[in-house]
């Protein structure tokens, strides 16, 4: 097997971060190497030209990607986002992720991940449907609830998902509700969709909590990021009793030790659309990467990727890290966090609340029943819960950390389905 492939020059890269989590995890279980180069690459992938009347009446090709990464333990189950540095290879690695993801919390779901260039801010509405339309029908017979099931992403939202839904309906001649999830709940949508990531992350803090032997009142979180993820675990954090002590989005932090209160902060930012850093509620304001390096016990990152690198790891004060969002850690800081004892509940269990919800709604909609939040609610708990052990135990056993047992977990997991179902030829 080839040896890891991280250079100094790739600490930014988070695609090269993720393959050299892979590679660690991969080696410690000494996969043979047939079965590493599988694992390894998608399943397939494909580019698609998405030509588009513009309001103003002009052609424009919109490029679009779509990547299968695995198949094995079910079918695909990944976003598609809409922005405008979307790459091929950027779509590749987060496609892996999603495989490795479903695989930790044991979903019957293989990954995927799929992305339109362009500037969804700058598209009328009637052009986003078109390029949606367009590049669903293109994806036809790649996307199906056995197939492929997407969801939203960066840049896209239930209207988009509605819109894919419809477009494949009318090419099936019938309603398939189970061909995307994140929908609208009046279409098939589940109830707690919205705040699961963010109840999945409190819910893997409480263990983290338990674990230590420690009381909700006696801890102070900082959460980075105040949108879908960050908002809704911060507010559930503070509801369930934690001290939220530090906030922050992209116009920047705020950090006051006597904690926030979250619903007015919620009502500030989401319902009167201020920037945060202006909430009139207390608080020293700081740059949104500075509010990473204050006192507290839990940080919690739930914005983008790289925030917490080589060079800045030694600043962390916290006793856990929980990762929101996707990839905030480099590699390279891994060892920076070993070394200072920081107990890591990595992203691809800390943020699986997300998807696990959209097994629910993928279920719901084949089963035509519906579940009500409580019910929701109960089975993600229990999910993320028995998901938080298993992790846990694997890296007792494995003597490794926590993000590489959960690297290890999901690989084990597909590789066994793998050798089960063995090699169509
Ligand atoms: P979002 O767009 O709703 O919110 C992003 C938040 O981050 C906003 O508050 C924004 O102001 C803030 N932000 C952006 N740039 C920043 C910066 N430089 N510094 C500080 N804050 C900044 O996105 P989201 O859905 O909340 O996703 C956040 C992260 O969680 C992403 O990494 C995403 O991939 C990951 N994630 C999301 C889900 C989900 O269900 N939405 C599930 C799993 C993982």
């Amino acid at each position: 097997m080839p040896t890891p492939t991280l250079s100094p020059h790739d600490e930014m890269n988070v695609y090269a971060s993720a393959e050299a989590r892979f590679e660690i995890a991969a080696r410690k279980l000494g996969l043979e190497d047939g079965v590493y180069r599988f694992m390894r690459y998608p399943n397939k992938e494909i580019t698609v030209y998405i030509p588009i009347t513009l309001d103003n009446g002009r052609l424009e090709v919109f490029i679009g990607y779509r990547v299968h990464h695995s198949l094995v333990r079910g079918p695909c189950k990944g976003g598609i986002r809409f922005a405008p540095n979307v790459t091929l290879d950027e779509i590749r690695a987060l496609a892996s992720e999603m495989t490795w993801k479903c695989a930790v919390v044991n979903i019957p779901f293989g990954g995927a991940k799929g992305g339109i260039i362009c500037d969804p801010g700058k598209l009328s509405r009637g052009e986003l449907e078109r390029i949606t339309r367009r590049y669903t029908a293109e994806l036809i017979e790649w996307f199906g609830p056995e197939r492929d099931v997407p969801a939203p992403d960066l840049g896209t939202n239930e209207q988009v998902m509605a819109w894919i839904m419809d477009t494949y309906s009318m090419h099936a001649r019938r309603t398939t509700t189970a061909v995307v999830t994140g929908k609208p709940i009046e279409m098939g949508g589940s109830q707690g969709r919205h705040s699961a990531t963010g109840r999945g992350l409190l819910i893997v803090c409480d263990k983290a909590m338990a674990k230590f032997g420690k009381r909700r009142g006696d801890a102070r979180v900082i959460v980075q990021g105040f949108g879908n993820v960050g908002s809704a675990a911060a507010s559930l954090m503070h509801a369930a009793g934690y001290k939220v002590v530090g906030i922050a989005d992209i116009h920047g932090g705020l950090y006051d030790e006597k904690g926030f209160d979250l619903p007015a902060v919620e009502n500030w930012v989401l319902r009167q659309h201020k920037p945060l850093p202006d909430f009139p509620g207390g608080g020293t304001p700081m740059s949104a990467q500075e509010v990473l390096f204050q006192p507290c016990d839990i940080l919690l990152p739930a914005a983008i990727e790289n925030q917490i690198t080589s060079e800045n790891v030694h600043r962390i004060q916290a006793s856990i890290l929980c990762e929101g969002a996707n990839g905030p850690t480099t590699a390279y800081a891994d060892e920076g966090l070993d070394a200072k004892g920081i107990f890591v509940i990595p992203d691809i269990l800390a943020n699986a609340g997300g998807v696990t919800v959209s097994y629910f709604e993928w279920v719901q909609d084949r089963e035509g029943f519906f579940w009500r939040e409580s019910m929701v609610n109960e089975r993600l708990k229990d999910v993320m819960e028995h998901s938080f052990d298993e992790v846990v135990r694997y890296s007792e056993a494995h003597a490794v950390n926590n993000r590489i047992a959960a690297y290890m977990l999901a690989i084990d997991r597909v590789a066994f389905v793998l050798k089960l179902r063995g090699i169509y030829a």
